[in-house]
């Protein structure tokens, strides 16, 4: 397990990590009122390079939104957060590669449920950017417990709570001796692992499950459909059925944590050849050179 790093920044305040804290009282811990998103940090000798922390910002207001928080707007300034993603840099002197958890969290004492007129709270913290997936041969089982419908606690809403979900899944894939789950939506159909998108390669057409099949909008998934469009694949968003996950040329999952992880086996029946296909390798390259190219419109240089 990645160690988290020394220093936490609490609405802009760093703070040694024991102290960051807030209360048992709270609706982020009585009811997992906090919406995140966890941005890569590539380290270089000119600077850490951040991967689309627009992009993770927008989302996470659009989840806090989502679930009826206030405005967040001064809290995800991207100039101000910038800024303290530099400081905690420094303050933390680090020299590897780093995920940025940023999270608004519901902080006021309230014994009662509701959203809104609660005081919101930006913290960030930093760990080692260790791939959450096995990097070669990702082996995961269709979950029993299906994906948290729109109806229910939205998918594409990153709020800590829905993840009581992932957690479900996951553990007990990992029960089963598998590296994660595969999620199912309630109509049956593909949707995600515990924290990555998933996609397919049939016939040399990329399939994903569309963005109405109960995923989180993954930013990688998003970067993933812009880069394999730019090299001439046909990209296809829409429904996909288990059994044809079971019988595809190439499945990988992805998102910030899995970068992009080759699935070589599910529910123990070989996928393809059973190692990383050519186009799954290709992909992985492409968004890594993104990862690491200064001048790309997706990075900035802290
Ligand atoms: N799905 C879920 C449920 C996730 O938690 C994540 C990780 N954030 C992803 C997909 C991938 O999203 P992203 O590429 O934005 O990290």
């Amino acid at each position: 397990m990645a160690q988290i790093q020394k220093y936490i920044a609490i609405d802009e305040k760093i703070v040694p990590a024991a102290e960051a804290m807030v209360s048992v009282a709270s609706s982020a811990v009585l009811y997992g009122l906090s919406v995140y998103s966890v941005i890569f940090g590539k380290y270089t000798k000119d600077g850490t390079l951040l991967f689309r922390i627009e992009d993770h910002l927008k989302r996470m207001q659009q989840s806090a939104s989502m679930i009826g928080f206030d405005s967040v707007e001064s809290l995800t300034d991207v100039v101000r957060v910038t800024k303290t993603l530099k400081e905690l840099i420094e303050v933390n002197q680090l020299a590897s590669n780093q995920f940025f958890r940023l999270a608004i969290h519901a902080t006021d004492l309230v014994p009662g449920i509701r959203t809104r007129n609660l005081t919101l709270s930006l913290s960030i913290f930093l760990y080692d950017a260790q791939n959450i997936l096995p990097q070669d041969s990702a082996r995961i089982k269709t979950s029993l417990w299906r994906r948290t419908a729109d109806t229910a606690i939205p998918a594409r809403a990153k709020v800590n709570g829905a993840y009581v979900n992932s957690a479900l899944a996951k553990q007990d894939a990992l029960d089963s001796g598998f590296d994660d789950c595969l999620f199912l939506n309630q109509n049956g159909y593909v949707s995600e692992l515990s924290a990555a998108n998933i996609f397919m390669i049939k016939n040399g057409v990329l399939i994903t499950p569309d963005t109405s099949s109960d995923i989180l909008e993954g930013i990688t998934r998003r970067s993933i459909i812009e880069l394999a469009k730019e090299r001439g694949l046909n990209v296809v968003e829409r429904k996909v059925a288990l059994t044809e996950l079971y019988t595809a040329d190439e499945v990988f999952a992805c998102g910030t944590s899995a970068f992009v992880s080759p699935i070589t086996e599910i529910d123990n029946r070989i996928i393809g050849a059973g190692t990383m296909g050519a186009i799954t390798q290709s992909l992985r390259e492409s968004l890594s050179a993104a990862q690491g190219d200064t001048h790309h419109p997706w990075v900035t240089t802290l």
